[in-house]
């Protein structure tokens, strides 16, 4: 029996002495002084400590509370944007209830309300940062990581639950106790036969669902104005079938969207070549197939809704194109993304600001002729002004990793320009150099300590499976989980 936490009313001079211990910023201050203030109920159980976490949707902060056999336990408060929409919030929550708690899964202890704002209060998982160790795990840390990460899947996946949003952030790692939990479902959705009955309600709800650059996270009393519920009714996108298209090809001269500076100086592995952004389209002919200009039946054809969550440089090729039809495949796709960095040591592997230039990105390892087959499967055609060739997931890797030279690697002359460091010049002092070098610095004897020298083919293999372009064929997780990689780890 599990000791609940008591209600005992938090002293001033408890969460002064909580201050000092933890060295937190005034703005951090603010925003527990706010939080404790649209939600008293929570002072009288948690101490709230620090934030941790800040994101489009919430904000997370780490408290601790005096348990009943007097013990104190530690928790994350999940503060949600009060312009959530309620079924999107208990759909949340009911992820959480149904299918959290085991199998790396995070379970949920409570949840709080008082008008629009709710918290939903878990056990604390102590985790450190992905780009942190990324470069530092050895063979065998990355494939008990992907094992974890594939259980949580085929446990979420049995429930009909689609997370849509697989990422690091969202799979939290300790690396000490060999520790795994995935989070946040804040944008999951519900396969057609799914057991969570939330799900279910939102499939009607939200045929296009929130978009991640049309909200804002309003939490926090520097950014909270009351009176701003309206917000509300950008959540609630009007319940038009579909919505105005984004222009995909623009003039004559200059062909689609133009490229978003990246605000980070070292370019992704994937980022090297360049061609011209693909132009995606649902089969059709008119006057413009082929050709680069939109012509009039294709300006005024209106745009296929589909879901879109998600982070861009982990969409899979049918939800960079908005296939409408997208099941748990696509959290299969983002764990193969995921498995591409553990192997390479690189992070974030594809960095993507928009679809299409994500869609380059992947072109750029798994071949352009490739991409358009699987397109092809789902309905969807690509137009691509060049062809890039499929690379050899070992060659690439092992490079990136630096087990292999540049120079016997036979990866194409404009990926080695962007990526090979002896032809890229940084600055000594950038974030990127020293995220560069996390993987590529290791000495030859470190490496093979770390198991790198020999790594089975059997990871490529399963990489190859989750990396596959066609969601039809695409490896599920617990297929995933058969794979004569993890023959020697117990299920
Ligand atoms: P968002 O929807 O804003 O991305 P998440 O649920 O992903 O919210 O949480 C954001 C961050 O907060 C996570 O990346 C993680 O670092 C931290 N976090 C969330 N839940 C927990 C937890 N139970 N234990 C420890 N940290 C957590
Ligand atoms: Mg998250
Ligand atoms: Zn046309």
């Amino acid at each position: 029996m599990e000791a609940a936490p008591t209600v005992q009313r938090n002293t001033h001079q408890s969460v002064e002495k909580g201050r000092s211990r933890h060295k937190i910023s005034r703005d951090v201050e603010t925003d527990i002084a706010y939080l404790y203030e649209v939600l008293p109920q929570l002072s009288q159980i948690f101490r709230i400590i620090d934030k941790i976490g800040e994101g489009t949707f919430s904000s997370v902060y780490l408290a601790e509370a005096q348990m009943t056999d007097g013990s104190r336990r530690m928790f994350a408060l999940k503060h949600l944007i009060p312009t959530s929409h309620p079924v999107r919030i208990a759909a949340e929550l009911q992820c959480l209830t149904v299918a959290g708690g085991t199998e790396n899964v995070m379970g949920v202890t409570y949840c709080f309300r008082k008008e629009h704002h709710v918290v939903i209060v878990m056990p604390y998982m102590e985790h450190q940062t992905f780009v942190d160790i990324v470069g530092s795990l050895s063979f065998e840390d990355v494939k008990h990581y992907i094992f974890h990460l594939l259980k949580a899947l085929r446990h979420i996946h049995k429930f009909g639950i689609i997370h849509r949003d697989i990422k690091p952030t969202n799979f939290l790692f300790n690396q000490q106790r060999r520790e795994y939990s995935l989070v946040d479902f804040g944008l999951a959705q519900g396969t057609h036969d799914t057991q969570i009955e939330l799900l279910k309600e939102l499939l009607g709800l939200d045929k296009a669902p929130r978009s991640v650059f049309g909200e804002k996270n309003l939490n926090g009393a520097n950014s909270h104005k009351p009176g701003t519920d309206k917000v509300e009714g950008l959540l609630l996108k009007p319940k038009r079938e579909e919505i105005i298209p984004r222009k995909i090809v623009s003039s004559k001269h200059r062909s689609v969207p133009v490229r978003t500076p990246l605000n980070q100086r070292q370019k992704t592995p994937a980022e090297s070549q360049k061609p011209k952004p693909p132009v995606v389209s649902s089969m059709l002919t008119c006057n413009c197939y082929m050709t680069d200009r939109v012509c009039n039946i294709c300006l005024s054809r209106k745009q296929q809704v589909a879901p879109r969550a998600g982070t861009p440089g982990f969409r899979a090729p049918e939800v960079l194109t908005k296939c409408p039809n997208q099941g748990t495949a696509i959290d299969m796709w983002s764990a193969g993304v995921i498995l591409l960095s553990l192997l390479s040591g690189r992070y974030p592997f594809f960095k993507a600001s928009d679809d299409l230039i994500a869609l380059t990105q992947i072109m750029t390892i798994r071949g352009s002729k490739e991409t358009i087959e699987a397109a092809k499967t789902f309905g969807k055609s690509i137009v691509c002004s060049r062809e890039l060739p499929r690379l050899d997931l070992r060659i690439l890797c092992e490079t990136l990793r630096g087990l292999r030279s540049w120079d016997d690697s036979s990866l194409p002359a404009e990926f080695q320009a962007s990526h090979n460091p002896a032809e890229v010049k940084q600055d000594a002092g950038s974030p990127a150099r020293k995220h560069m070098s996390s993987g590529s610095l290791k000495s030859s004897a470190e490496l093979q300590e770390m198991g790198w020298v020999k790594v089975p083919d059997y990871v490529y293999d399963l990489l190859d499976k989750l990396l596959d372009l066609n969601p039809a064929t695409r490896i599920t997780a617990s297929m995933a989980l058969q794979h004569p990689l993890f023959k020697d780890m117990t299920d």
